[in-house]
């Protein structure tokens, strides 16, 4: 680590890596297999990052890495369009069917950028909302109020990000119907979108209030905004069909990363044929990449696709495990769970928002990490990340992570 501090800000490449406490700064991980990670000193813990999400069939799953190796050999980037594009595109459209039309790209950051881009190129407007907590990646504009590391380090408003920029965006509280229908009557005919995680994941895990995402619909259509489900957590991972099919809600756009590349950077943005037709070379809103669609990305997304199509049944297994590891929480422990989505929020009430999310106890949070991390068990290190199960989590990997949660005093 302090080789890493020299050279690498914080030591690490993405904030939300980083740790301290008790147990020490973050391990430098070797390998991974099935549920757990195996650190450089020679320790493993049962894995509930995985990759922030990625990796919903755990670490090294074969038909992943079979699909990568088969065409490793056949080169790593041609800047020119390959049939598994196409199949990739067929995969994500038929599996969630507002995405009439998608466009691949590398990172979630870049899918909500270029979503939000097009939604403005579309409406002609420039505003957007977004919502107190949620996080869209790193975009200028959608660091106003975020969650995930920037609520971690207590980052309210990002240095470098232009005023111009964040002046563009209205961040309002998750779940109030009322605080949007008040934008709406402010702003109507400025708003070019509003931009949601369907269920959040990045204040730690609080799902939406019944009717909330479908208020939020009737007025985006009400006023000619668009409505970007930013899936890129939830996609393909709360259900096959995303938090969409879930909670039966047909946006406009939707953004989508993490599992769709099976633990390789690639992500996508799509929606409505009318709306995506209007992107370069087809239209005059321009969005581009060098490595988008890259060989390697989506030969492992398409295999990650096509294991879960064909194996629906995992959905029912790992949530069940996520509800096994959230039912061991210590008294008093707010447990929020969507699917083998989880966050213990500690010191607080029930979490419907960042206002009561920011309220909890985070030493106390801190506590629990490090004691799970003591015991071989790797959550999230922060209060405000949600913890994931993979389908690699069997049962004696879930037995043994109930009884250190069993344990924290
Ligand atoms: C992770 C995440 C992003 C950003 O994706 P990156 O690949 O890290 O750029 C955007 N939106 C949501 C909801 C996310 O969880």
């Amino acid at each position: 680590m302090e080789r890493a501090r020299k050279l690498i800000p914080g030591g690490v490449n993405s904030p939300v890596r980083a740790f301290r406490g008790v147990g020490g700064s973050p391990r430098f991980i070797e390998r991974g297999s099935g549920c757990r990670l195996f650190d450089v000193d020679g320790n493993s813990y049962i894995d509930y990052v995985c990759s922030w999400g990625p990796l919903i069939l755990g670490h090294c799953f074969p038909p992943v890495m079979d699909a990568i190796r088969s065409v490793v050999e056949t080169g790593t980037s041609f800047g020119a369009p390959t049939e598994r594009e196409i199949e990739l595109a067929e995969e994500i459209t038929s599996a969630v069917p507002s995405m009439e039309m998608v466009r691949l790209v590398n990172s979630g950051t870049e899918a909500t950028m270029s979503a939000l881009r097009v939604a403005r190129g579309f409406t002609g407007r420039d505003l957007t909302i977004k919502f107190e907590g949620c996080y869209h990646g790193h975009v200028d504009s959608l660091l106003v109020k975020a969650g995930s590391g920037m609520a971690t380090l207590g980052i309210a408003d990002t240095a470098g990000v232009p005023r111009a920029f964040a002046e563009t965006t209205l961040a309002l509280p998750y779940n109030s119907v009322e605080a949007l229908e008040a934008a709406f009557t402010a702003h109507g005919n400025e708003i070019a979108a509003v931009i949601v995680e369907p269920v959040v994941g990045n204040m730690g895990c609080v799902p939406p209030l019944p009717g909330y995402l479908q208020a939020m619909q009737a007025l985006c259509n009400k006023h000619g905004a668009l409505l970007i489900f930013d899936e890129v957590m939830t996609g393909f991972r709360v259900s096959f069909g995303g938090a969409q099919e879930l909670y039966g809600i047909r946006p406009d756009l939707s953004t989508f990363g993490k599992v769709i590349g099976g633990g390789l950077p690639i992500a996508a943005y799509g929606g409505r044929a009318d709306i995506m037709s209007r992107v370069a070379p087809s239209g005059n809103i321009y969005q581009a990449g060098t490595l988008s669609g890259n060989p390697l990305a989506v030969a492992s997304g398409l295999a990650m696709l096509r294991y879960l199509k064909t194996h629906k049944e995992v959905y029912q297994q790992i949530d069940r495990a996520a509800a096994r590891i959230t039912e061991a929480a210590p008294e008093g422990v707010t447990v929020n769970r969507v699917g083998s989505m989880f966050t213990f929020f500690f010191g607080t009430g029930p979490v419907t928002g960042w206002d009561t999310a920011k309220s909890a106890d985070t030493a106390r949070f801190n506590a629990f990490f490090h004691h799970l991390l003591e015991n071989g068990v790797y959550l999230p290190p922060s209060q405000f990340e949600a913890g994931f199960v993979s389908a690699a989590h069997d049962e004696a990997a879930v037995d043994t992570t109930v009884q250190a949660i069993r344990s924290f005093r």
